[in-house]
C-alpha cells in the first residue's frame, strides 16, 4: 500500500480522491487551509514550505502527490491570490516534496488543470510565461492586473506547460516520478456552487455544452486521478486527460492532432 499527499483535501475533488485511495487501503496525508491533517496556506512560499515539512514529519516516502488546492475565477476572487495558489501552490509545493517522491522506485504526480484551458478564449500567454519564469511576485502582479477570468485558465495552462517541460527532466521522470494532469469539466463541488451563485457569471454555467448531458460528480474525476496515480497507467507520462463529459471535443473538434511545426 502507498502513501499519498493531497492538497485541497478538505473538500471536492481532493476529498473524493482521498476517499477512493483510502478505500483501496492507502495512507493519505491531506493538506488544506483547515479541516484535514495538515493546516497550511499554500498562497505563500512559507506556507508551502511548512506544509512540506509537516508531510516530511509524517512520512519518509511518497508514492504520489495530487495538488488539488485551487481558487476559481469568479469576479470576487483576488486574481493575484488565485495565481499564487493555483500555480505556485502547485509547483513550489511539488518541488519541496520531490525528495520524498524520489525515494520510491516509481511514483506519480497528478496535476489538476481544467477544461477552461481549451474551451475559454481568455488564456493570456504572458501570464503563462510569467508563471513559468518562476518570479512569483511578478506573476501575482500580472494576474492581479488581468483579473480572475484570465488568471484562472492561464494558471491552469501554466501547470500543464510546467509538466511538459520541467516534468520531463532528470529531476522528475528521470527520477522515476511520472507526471500527468487531468482537465476536469464542470464538477459539482463547492467551487462550482460558488460559480453558480455568482451574480455576473453564474447564469452562464449551465449553458456550457456537455455532450454527456450532465455535470460530473467529484468521484468521477477522482477515479481518473486514481488511475493516473497507479501502476495500471505505468506508461502514461505527460498527458492531459480531459474528464469533461466531451465538452473539449465538442467545442474543438479539430483540436487533435496538434502536430509539430
Ligand atoms: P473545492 O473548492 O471543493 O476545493 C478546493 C480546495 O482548495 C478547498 O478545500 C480549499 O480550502 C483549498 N484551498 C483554497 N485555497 C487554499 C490555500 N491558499 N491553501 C490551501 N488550500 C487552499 O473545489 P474543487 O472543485 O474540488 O477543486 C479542486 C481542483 O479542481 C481545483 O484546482 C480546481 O481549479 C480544479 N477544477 C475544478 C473544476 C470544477 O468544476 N469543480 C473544474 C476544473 C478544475
Amino acid at each position: 500500500m502507498g502513501t499519498y499527499a493531497i492538497t485541497g483535501a478538505a473538500g471536492g475533488i481532493g476529498a473524493a480522491t482521498r476517499a477512493l485511495l483510502e478505500a483501496d487501503g492507502h495512507e493519505v496525508i491531506g493538506i488544506d487551509l483547515a479541516g484535514t491533517d495538515i493546516a497550511a496556506d499554500l498562497s505563500s512560499p512559507a506556507g508551502r514550505a511548512a506544509a512540506a515539512a509537516a508531510v516530511g514529519e509524517r512520512t519518509g516516502r511518497l508514492d504520489g502527490v495530487v495538488p488539488c488546492a485551487g481558487l476559481n475565477g469568479i469576479p470576487s476572487v483576488d486574481a493575484g491570490l488565485l495565481t499564487a495558489v493555483n500555480y505556485f501552490g502547485t509547483v513550489q509545493l511539488l518541488a519541496e516534496l520531490r525528495p520524498l517522491l524520489a525515494v520510491a522506485e516509481s511514483s506519480a504526480v497528478v496535476l489538476i488543470s481544467s477544461f477552461a484551458t481549451t474551451t475559454q478564449p481568455l488564456t493570456a500567454m504572458e501570464l503563462v510565461d510569467a508563471c513559468l519564469s518562476g518570479d512569483e511576485d511578478a506573476a501575482r502582479a500580472l494576474g492581479g492586473q488581468l483579473g480572475p477570468f484570465v488568471a484562472y485558465p492561464s494558471t491552469k495552462t501554466a501547470i500543464c506547460r510546467w509538466m511538459r517541460t520541467v516534468g520531463m527532466g532528470e529531476d522528475w521522470i528521470g527520477a522515476g516520478i511520472r507526471m500527468n494532469a487531468v482537465a476536469p469539466g464542470v464538477t459539482e463541488t463547492q467551487m462550482v456552487a460558488e460559480v453558480r451563485a455568482d451574480e455576473a457569471i453564474g447564469q452562464f454555467l449551465d449553458q456550457i455544452p456537455i455532450p454527456l448531458g450532465r455535470t460530473a460528480q467529484a468521484e468521477e474525476v477522482a477515479q481518473a486521478i486514481v488511475w493516473l496515480l497507479g501502476a495500471s497507467s505505468s506508461y502514461v507520462v505527460g498527458s492531459v486527460l480531459f474528464v469533461d463529459g466531451g465538452t473539449d471535443a465538442l467545442v474543438r473538434p479539430d483540436g487533435y492532432p496538434t502536430p509539430m511545426g
